[in-house]
């Protein structure tokens, strides 16, 4: 395999670790953090915006898509019944002041201004197995076509007529490494960290946190045990390192429904939940989104 293609592959499948129905509940979302200009408004987990989070665009109409320089969303309507965008900011993005414009297929409806601050992300010293730093040569094939299938995976389409952004936490413990700390791995500088890590024993039953279809449940290099769950119009949440996988391609999972058991497989230095989220191809901060729909986050 020639080196560049087997170091993009490698990049982008460390990028996933390194950064990871019918009873809807109708309840409101809440927006405590406001921005608002014109006839929409933007809510934010914080007071600030920070990269690396997701802000929701409220909006009243469906047929509207919003967007922020390369990065866009449509308008989906929640469990609430409320419309809105849920626009991820990249981790990797220039700060200061940006443009959410909402547009109405070309069309411009309006542009807020927001401005993006650099999030408090510190750096993280991780020992793990050589082998998932410099991975050895029989493996790079499984990388790479593990790459490949990630990469069909978040292109997968599901658009359910309501978005269940009511997320209860997967796991009911403690966040032991959080989104965005600059990770080096024995000493060795990679991607930025892009989930949450909590703390889970060998064997945690790790829950659905919300309606969603299962994408992917199986065991990849970087990941170990994970499951990816499609929450509909490119959002999708990660699920990593567990000892077992049981969730199921294809069915529809609800919130507290079993996903598997929380384990060490993968890169990891022990046993914990590596939770992730995907939004439009931007690894956001789960917590973030958390903040912001859920701040008495109801856990499992
Ligand atoms: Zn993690």
């Amino acid at each position: 395999m020639p080196r560049s293609i087997f170091w993009n592959s490698f990049i982008a499948l460390a990028l996933l670790m390194t950064q990871s129905c019918s009873n809807l509940s109708t309840k409101k979302i809440s927006s405590e953090h406001k921005v608002l200009q014109g006839s929409y408004e933007i809510n934010s987990p914080d007071a600030k915006i920070y990269n690396g989070q997701v802000i929701w665009v409220r909006t009243s109409k469906d047929d509207l898509s919003c967007h922020l320089a390369a990065t866009s969303a449509q308008v989906i309507r929640a469990h609430d019944g409320s419309w809105g965008c849920l626009l991820p900011i990249p981790f990797r993005t220039t700060l200061g002041s940006k443009e959410v414009v909402v547009r109405r297929q070309e069309q411009v409806e309006e542009s807020v201004s927001i401005v993006i601050s650099e999030g408090d992300y510190p750096r993280e010293k991780i020992s793990v197995d050589g082998k998932y730093v410099e991975p050895p040569k029989k493996v790079l094939k499984r990388i790479q076509q593990e790459t490949k299938l990630l990469a069909e995976v978040y292109k997968k389409l599901w658009e359910p007529e309501q978005v269940d952004l009511n997320f209860r936490l997967p796991v009911n413990s403690d966040v032991t490494s959080k989104y965005g700390n600059r990770r080096f791995y024995n000493n060795i500088e990679k991607n930025f960290h892009s989930g949450t890590d909590f703390r889970a024993k060998t064997g945690t039953k790790i829950y659905s946190p919300a309606t969603a279809r299962v994408e992917l449940s199986q065991d990849l290099y970087f990941t170990g045990g994970t499951v990816i769950l499609n929450h509909g119009y490119g959002i999708f949440t990660v699920y990593a390192h567990m000892s077992k996988v049981l969730a199921e391609v294809g069915k529809t999972v609800g919130a507290g429904d079993l996903l598997g058991l929380a384990g060490a497989t993968g890169r990891v230095s022990g046993p914990h939940l590596h939770w992730g989220m995907n939004i439009n191809g931007e690894k956001v901060d789960p917590m973030s989104f958390m903040r912001l729909f859920n701040p008495n986050t109801k856990k499992n």
